[in-house]
């Protein structure tokens, strides 16, 4: 059996990795918070003290950290994994991080002989933790079919976006979606509710009509309507603000590389900069729903 380092354990990686080992595969775990790292020890994991701990003896390393700066100091530079591992190793990088950084990361790991992936996600922390997440995969085809017995586990839906950063490319736009539909979502559910609506009654009606959307369906940030969603748990857990603020930055440096104007994501950037200035960046990106409430 393949020996798998998966680095970054947060929100999302935990439970991706609990999904790898309920499937039988040996994993070495580390993340800079040392519960995370426990969690998983206690689930039949080993504990790594170090990512670099982690990857030794590993043909797989797979991580899903924050953002572009975490990815580039944990492979980059002369301490960064990409030296450590030997040639022919597989690196699957699933966190959300910007194109460029992406590319970057895959002309080092080219010189090196390392076959890397980006492969972003889609599906939040209840697709996380069921198995069920969407990758969107950049690198070459071959790579990918190395990765794919690993990603089925961890998702349900594989799409080859295309060369080196795609997969990047492809989450930015979905994300920015995304971020317009909460917002959308968030705006219309006050304005209902102010208007005297049940917001549960409201949430149906336009989940099954043409106003319907993924934030319907699966995430309504309106507290009390969606039982499990993070708004009903005090906008706890599931995916920060201040994760959306970034994408929709990534979104926004996107657009600008060939002109394209993105209007929608440009506003949608500076209502989460409000949310993150009023102290709510770790709250779940559905916190939004508070600036439309007295
Ligand atoms: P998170 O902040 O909960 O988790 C990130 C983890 O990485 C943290 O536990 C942190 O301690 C760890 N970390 C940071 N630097 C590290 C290092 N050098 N070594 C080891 N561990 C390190 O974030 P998350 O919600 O799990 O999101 C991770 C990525 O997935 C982000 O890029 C995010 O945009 C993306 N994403 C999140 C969701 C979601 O719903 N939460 C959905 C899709 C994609």
């Amino acid at each position: 059996m393949i020996q798998i380092a998966f680095i970054g354990l947060g929100h999302m990686g935990l439970p991706m990795a609990r999904n790898l080992l309920k499937a039988g595969y040996p994993l070495k775990v580390f993340d800079l918070v040392r519960s995370a790292v426990d969690t998983l020890a206690g689930e039949g994991a080993i504990a790594a003290v170090s990512a670099s701990a982690a990857v030794d003896q590993a043909q797989v390393v797979i991580s899903m950290l924050p953002a572009s700066r975490h990815v580039e100091s944990l492979y980059l530079g002369r301490d960064g994994l990409l030296e450590q591992l030997p040639a022919g190793s597989l690196v699957v990088e699933c966190s959300t991080i910007a194109p460029e950084s992406a590319r970057k990361v895959h002309a080092a790991a080219r010189e090196r002989g390392i076959e890397l992936l980006d492969a972003p996600v889609s599906g939040g922390t209840a697709g996380a933790a069921a198995g069920t997440l969407t990758f969107m995969v950049g690198g070459a085809a071959e790579a990918l079919e190395k990765a794919r017995p690993l990603l089925a586990v961890m998702g349900q839906n594989i799409f080859h976006a295309g060369p080196e950063g795609a997969g990047q490319v492809a989450k930015v736009c979905n994300n920015q979606v995304l971020a317009v539909q909460m917002i959308a979502t968030a705006e219309a559910m006050a304005m209902g509710v102010a208007n005297g609506l049940d917001p549960a009654v409201l949430a149906e009606i336009m989940r099954q009509s043409s106003g319907g959307n993924w934030t319907l369906e699966k995430y309504n940030p309106w507290p009390g309507v969606m039982e499990n969603a993070p708004a009903s748990k005090g906008y706890s857990g599931g995916f920060m603000a201040e994760l959306m603020a970034k994408d929709l930055g990534l979104a926004q440096e996107t657009a600008s590389h060939h002109g394209n104007s993105a209007p929608m994501g440009a506003l949608a950037l500076q209502l989460y900069r409000l949310l993150l200035k009023q102290g709510k960046g770790k709250q779940d990106f559905s916190v939004v729903q508070q600036l439309f409430v007295e």
